[in-house]
């Protein structure tokens, strides 16, 4: 099987663009404000009323993120929770294919990919670029999900060869999307960091904990190969 898990609220428990932003200001109150801007920003996103690249532009014009932010934020952000890498490991052990198709950015999420046991060819996301002062900045080449997360999943199934049952896991309408277009097979929402009653209510299967993966995945394996 193929298994294409989102990042962040997903594998990781939290929004890692958003964390280092935080975590790049010294004051406990600018934290503060930042953490409400930030939220009204993906409060938009959420409701359909801001796209991924706006989105991402208006957080990094909210501070100037910079290489040593980053490399503090890698340094404290080591690890994914135990049970997401137990169940990784599980996954890889089966064989099965296991990618991460983020709208996050490597230079913040790739070490902990990596550590999980996730091949680096395996992880889809976007990449900052970097001016001559060292402040990231994005752009349009450097964002391979521009088309989405669905039509992401076809071409690297069609270059790939991949031919078993896709599963797009997730927490958001992004994720969600990936199996409207055509991509995954079955979209699963995961609701284990952040609960989101309109993903569950278009998921094929809803996970709240980590151990009912493995089940709702074989569950819904079967309903395909019955149908
Ligand atoms: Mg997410």
């Amino acid at each position: 099987m193929h298994f294409f898990f989102d990042f962040d609220s997903t594998l990781y428990a939290k929004e890692s663009l958003d964390e280092v932003l935080i975590s790049s200001l010294s004051s406990a109150k600018a934290r503060e404000v930042m953490a409400k801007k930030l939220a009204d920003i993906c409060s938009l996103g959420m409701a359909g009323k801001m796209d991924i690249i706006n989105s991402i532009k208006e957080r990094l014009s909210l501070v100037k993120l910079n290489r040593i932010h980053i490399s503090n934020y890698i340094k404290k952000n080591k690890k994914l929770q135990a049970p997401v890498l137990v169940l990784l490991k599980s996954l890889l052990k089966q064989g099965h294919d296991v990618f991460v198709i983020s709208n996050g950015f490597k230079e913040l999420i790739l070490p902990m990919c990596v550590r999980a046991g996730i091949s680096a060819d395996n992880v889809i996301a976007n990449s900052f670029s970097f001016t001559k002062n060292g402040v990231a900045v994005i752009y349009k080449k450097n964002m391979p999900l521009l088309a989405g997360k669905g039509q992401t999943i076809k071409s690297i199934k069609r270059v790939k060869k991949l031919t078993q049952t896709t599963f797009m896991i997730g927490d958001s309408i992004t994720d969600a999307k990936a199996k409207i277009k055509g991509g995954a097979d079955f979209f699963i929402g995961w609701d284990i960091y952040i609960k989101r009653p309109q993903i569950s209510n278009i998921a094929d299967a809803t996970v709240s904990r980590i151990a009912d993966f493995e089940r709702e995945v074989n569950f819904l394996e079967n309903t395909k190969t019955s149908r």
